[in-house]
């Protein structure tokens, strides 16, 4: 039995179509609302320009549009998506010098955000009782006793080309966007002003799109399949592009995206600056990659990544009949790459409170915003231990300085130290992956007491200088391919010699 005839979701983007999985089948009918025309491929539209930068899918997320959409995974890498092994095929530099490689039990599936969102869409318009209106904005919503106990959400109002039109809706989930006005209309009709936290790290992403080489004309020195810049720990004097985060980030079709972003730092915007500051990065490897390969776009630019919590869940009285999934409710600092897997981990809870559901009243509402307070909670405190870091954020979420100069001094060389530990414990490199993944809370990692001991015994061993895999490898020279797992090459090798 279903809960009700219409379920309509207000934007067609991956927060979107995530939830129309998840009401599929509950609803007699559910309705996706798009203002762009949707592409039959894979290509870039007007209301996601975020698509022109990288994307990482998280493991969390990933198991998450798996279970919305079973094949999803197979039919994102039939299309073209490239699963790899992140510490064995990607470059790492971080701290002083090149990482080792060494495999690990964590896979990514690398791919284009068009590409995931073309997949989804495919799986989206398969479903018989989902259809997707292109073309149409929403521009507002029907209701009935606005910011009372009975407040509901009762339909919405949309613009098409031939007019405008009035649709009921037994349930409707915002998923619009960073953009999204649906917090203005509810306020505009008796709701309270919502809480809003923000923390706006100043981050700027600058990425350009390029083909590489094909295999054969690849310098043999290319073993490695994704290149991760991250920025100096050097406190001295350096170009400001050695505070970069930089990616070459491949992607489906023997493409790669080159971006580069910052904390605060003005970013190139035209493609000769581009390159120019690419040569000043902290190793020569960056540019001379972007030299082997074809630009196929020009130079993208955003700043549209401040991390933004519209707090619903702490209303008395939410309306019934309304949920907010995505970035609409909750953004995050793209460097975290936590947006689609909060998204998609925000429609998996959605579609089982709908299933324990008897009806959709405010209980049902109310649960529902507690339940995907603790989904947000997760990937939101990990983006605060390190955007309340730096002094160029402004928000309300911004620490007092002396506590921000704590953050700053502590959450780097923390940073440094777990990922240290996780090159030679499997114990804390499996924590720390569930931790990147949102599969686990950073507070859960440093409460494990055998991560705590993982983490102390790599600290003695490296004060004695007893670690086994060496780290920091000259980022002037190429990374080394040398595999250091236990088995490969290199431990192999110290076995025989000892
Ligand atoms: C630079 C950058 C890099 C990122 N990198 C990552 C990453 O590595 N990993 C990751 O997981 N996330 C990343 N994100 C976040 C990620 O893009 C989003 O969290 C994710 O796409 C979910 O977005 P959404 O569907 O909620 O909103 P959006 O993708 O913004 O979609 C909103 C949709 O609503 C539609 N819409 C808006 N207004 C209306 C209206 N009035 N009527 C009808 N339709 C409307 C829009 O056209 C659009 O289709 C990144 C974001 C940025 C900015």
């Amino acid at each position: 039995m279903t809960l009700g005839k219409t379920a309509v979701v207000l934007g067609g983007s991956v927060a979107g179509l995530c939830t129309a999985g998840a009401l599929a089948p509950h609803f007699e009918q559910v309705v996706v609302l798009e203002r762009d025309e949707l592409p039959a491929e894979a290509e870039h539209r007007r209301g996601v320009p975020q698509s022109k930068h990288p994307h990482f899918l998280l493991n969390s997320g990933r198991r998450a549009i798996g279970e919305l959409f079973p094949g999803f995974e197979d039919e994102l890498i039939a299309a073209g998506g490239l699963h790899l092994m992140p510490s064995m095929d990607a470059a790492y530099l971080d701290g002083e010098g090149w990482s080792a490689r060494k495999s690990s039990s964590m896979t990514m599936v690398y791919s284009s955000r068009v590409l995931i969102e073309r997949v989804l869409r495919d799986k989206v318009r398969g479903m018989a009782n989902v259809g997707i209106r292109e073309g149409v904005a929403v521009s507002g919503l029907t209701v009935r006793g606005g910011g009372t106990r009975d407040g509901a959400v009762t339909g919405v109002y949309v613009t098409t080309s031939t007019g405008d039109e009035h649709i009921d809706a037994d349930f409707v989930v915002d998923a619009m966007g960073r953009g999204s006005s649906v917090g203005a209309w509810l306020v505009a009709a008796g709701w309270p002003e919502p809480q809003v936290q923000t923390l706006d790290a100043k981050v700027t992403y600058t990425s350009r799109w390029y083909d590489l080489p094909t295999a054969d004309q690849r310098p043999v020195s290319w073993w490695w399949r994704h290149l991760v810049i991250m920025p100096t720990p050097d406190k001295g004097q350096h170009p400001a592009e050695h505070e970069f985060l930089v990616n070459f980030f491949p992607i489906e079709g023997n493409r790669v995206i080159a971006c580069m972003g910052s904390w605060g730092i003005q970013m190139p915007r035209t493609a000769d600056a581009f390159i120019e500051s690419a040569r000043r990065v902290r190793t020569p490897l960056f540019a001379a990659a972007m030299d082997k390969c074809a630009p196929t776009s020009e130079v993208h630019l955003t700043r549209s990544t401040g991390n933004k919590w519209r707090r619903y869940d702490r209303w008395s009285r939410p309306p019934q009949g309304l949920a907010f999934i995505g970035d609409s409710i909750c953004a995050f600092n793209p460097f975290y790459a936590q947006g689609i897997s909060s998204a998609s981990g925000s429609a998996l809870l959605l579609r089982e409170h709908l299933s324990r559901a008897g009806r959709l009243d405010a209980e049902f509402c109310a649960r529902f915003l507690a339940g995907q307070r603790k989904v947000l909670g997760v990937p939101w405190r990990l983006a605060m231990v390190r955007d309340q870091g730096y002094e160029c954020a402004v928000g309300t979420e911004k620490p007092p300085e002396w506590r921000r100069r704590v953050l700053a001094s502590v959450s780097s060389p923390a940073f440094s130290l777990i990922v240290g530990a996780a090159r030679e414990d499997a114990v804390v490199d499996e924590h720390f992956a569930k931790v990147f993944n949102l599969d686990e809370s950073l507070g859960e990692m440093m409460r494990n007491p055998r991560v705590i001991a993982g983490l102390m015994r790599y600290r003695i061993r490296a004060a004695l200088g007893r670690n086994r895999i060496p780290f920091a490898f000259d980022p002037q020279a190429e990374p080394p391919d040398t595999d250091y797992s236990p088995g490969g090459a290199a431990d192999t090798a110290t076995r025989t010699a000892a």
